[in-house]
């Protein structure tokens, strides 16, 4: 789904991305001229889902130990 980008530091709306996709290393310099701020865009879809799901995936797992 494509959703706006906004800058962290005013909330002005700066790129639209993909919140599907993963996305790092794209600079961005902020439009509001009174912030001018360089900004990463980073959309890290793996750390946000993929822990949960490790998460669940340990908790349902059995123990190891079946000595
Ligand atoms: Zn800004």
């Amino acid at each position: 789904m494509k959703v706006w980008y906004e800058c962290p530091y005013c909330g002005k709306k700066l790129a639209m991305i993909d919140d599907t996709q993963n996305i790092s290393g794209v600079f961005i310099k902020c439009r509001n001229k009174h912030c001018n701020r360089e900004i990463e865009i980073k959309n890290d879809i793996e750390s946000q889902s993929s822990d949960a799901r490790a998460r669940d995936a340990r908790a349902q797992k059995p123990p190891d130990d079946t000595s």
